[in-house]
C-alpha cells in the first residue's frame, strides 16, 4: 500500500494519503493545515484520489477539506454525528483564537460500514464515538481475493512494508500512551473508553494504529501501556 502522511504547526494533525500500489487510486484522510503536503504526496504517487475521509470534524482535522475537494472534486464523507462540529468549524476556530474558512458542505455520510474501496483495499468505518459523537475508524484491508487465487509457493516472504494489515486510523480517539480529550462539546469521557474497549481492543494485538496526532503505535502496545486503559 502507497502511505504517506503528515503533519504541519500548529496543531501537528496527522493527515493521510492511502493508495493502492496497482491500480494508482487512492484516498485522502483528514485534511488540516498539510493539505498541500498531502497533495504533493498523492500527486508524487501519481494517484487518482476516490474521495475525502474525515474521521471526525474538529477544526484541526478539516481546514483543508476545502481546499482538497477544490483540486480533487471528489466526494466528502463523514459521520452525521459530526455534521453540527463540521458546519460550526468557523466557531471552532473562535474557541481557538483562529479565523477558519467554513468549509464546503459534506456529501455522504458514513452509512453502516461501508465499505469504500480505492483499488484492492477496502475501507470499513466503525463510529467509535466519546471524544465527539461522530469520531470513526477507519479500517484498512486489502482485498485478498486475487492473492489466494495466485499460485505462490506458501513460503514466508519478506515483508514488502513494516506496515501489516489491517490498519487502523482512529482519529484522535486514541493515542500512542494516551486518549483523546473529552471536554470540547459532545465528548463524554465513559463512551471514549467503551468505543476503545468495544471496538478498538477487538482487533489483534498486532494492528497498527494510527492516531490522529504523535506516532503511530499498536492495539497491543496500548493494551498493556496505556495508562488510562490498564
Ligand atoms: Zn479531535
Ligand atoms: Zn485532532
Amino acid at each position: 500500500m502507497i502511505f504517506e502522511h503528515r503533519a504541519v504547526p500548529p496543531f501537528y494533525k496527522n493527515g493521510f494519503v492511502l493508495g493502492c500500489e496497482d491500480t494508482r487510486e487512492g484516498i485522502i484522510i483528514d485534511p488540516g493545515d498539510e493539505v498541500d503536503e498531502l497533495l504533493d504526496a498523492a500527486t508524487q504517487h501519481g494517484l487518482s484520489i476516490k474521495a475525502i475521509l474525515l474521521t471526525h470534524a474538529h477544526l484541526d482535522h478539516i481546514t483543508g477539506v476545502g481546499k482538497a475537494k477544490r483540486v480533487l472534486n471528489v466526494p466528502i464523507w463523514l459521520h452525521r454525528d459530526d455534521n453540527f462540529l463540521y458546519e460550526g468549524v468557523v466557531q471552532q476556530g473562535q474557541m481557538f483564537g483562529l479565523a477558519v474558512d467554513p468549509q464546503p458542505p459534506v456529501d455522504d455520510f458514513f452509512d453502516g460500514e461501508g465499505p469504500l474501496a480505492f483499488g484492492r483495499y477496502r475501507v470499513r468505518v466503525l463510529h467509535t464515538p466519546g471524544h465527539c459523537p461522530g469520531g470513526v475508524c477507519l479500517v484498512v484491508t486489502k482485498d485478498t481475493k486475487e492473492a489466494k487465487d495466485t499460485k505462490e509457493p506458501k513460503e514466508p516472504k519478506e515483508p514488502k512494508e513494516p506496515k501489516e494489515l489491517p490498519m487502523l486510523i482512529v482519529g484522535d480517539t486514541l493515542f500512542a500512551g494516551s486518549i483523546g480529550r473529552t471536554d470540547l462539546p459532545g465528548g463524554d469521557m465513559e463512551t471514549l473508553l467503551r468505543s476503545i474497549r468495544d471496538v478498538l481492543f477487538s482487533f489483534p494485538d498486532e494492528t497498527v494504529v494510527w492516531s490522529g496526532h504523535g506516532e503511530p503505535t499498536t492495539i497491543g502496545r496500548e493494551r498493556r501501556t496505556n495508562p488510562f486503559l490498564i
